[in-house]
């Protein structure tokens, strides 16, 4: 049976079949992207550093078809999906970071990316084969922002209530910084 996540196959095979892959992975399953979240969370102090956050969940579909009715063009449609632990880049503050993909990619290799027009991207294949974990990881990784920030001004810089089990830590700049808000 193989895993249809894990192993790479002729796309032509996955189109004519029709493969559909529900995506229930772990931020660890996948190197590269465990990779840069390591490092970016790598800025914390050690006490910070959310526990787990290789267990973060990756979530979505892939499905495999083809764009036309005679059926001379794969496709692959789908969404993906995963929440990790990221560092904010104005406070400084661990948070959950939402990454969210909508695939709709066309083969470059079919020779049909005129026919992409807006409703697909043109996918860079480096043969007629694929691995869809990779697509996977490499969405996740295009979907992530070039300096993830809390999305509200309100979140950032505040002490996460939820996560106040631990020792209260004196955080000086907060304090300045939620008076300086208040003032103006
Ligand atoms: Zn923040």
């Amino acid at each position: 049976m193989g895993n249809p996540l894990r192993d790479r196959r002729p796309l032509a095979e996955l189109a004519v079949q029709g493969q559909v892959i529900e995506i229930t992975e772990k931020i660890g399953d996948f190197e590269r992207l465990a990779g840069i979240v390591e490092s970016d969370l790598a800025a914390l102090d050690p006490d910070k550093l959310p526990r787990d956050w290789r267990d973060s969940a990756v979530t979505g579909r892939l499905v495999f078809g083809f764009m036309d009715a005679q059926q001379r063009v794969a496709v692959l449609e789908g969404e993906v999906a995963a929440t990790v632990d990221a560092v904010c880049q104005r406070c400084l503050e661990p948070f959950r970071l939402v990454l969210h993909s909508e695939l709709r990619l066309l083969p470059a290799t079919s020779g049909d990316s005129a026919l992409a027009g807006d409703a697909f991207d043109v996918w860079e294949l480096d043969d007629d084969t694929v691995c869809p974990a990779d697509i996977v990881e490499e969405s996740l990784i295009m979907a992530m922002p070039l300096a993830a920030m809390h999305d509200s001004g309100e979140a950032c810089g505040k002490f996460d209530t939820e996560a106040s089990d631990a020792s209260p830590t004196t955080r000086p700049f907060a304090t300045l910084k939620s008076q300086l808000d208040e003032n103006g």
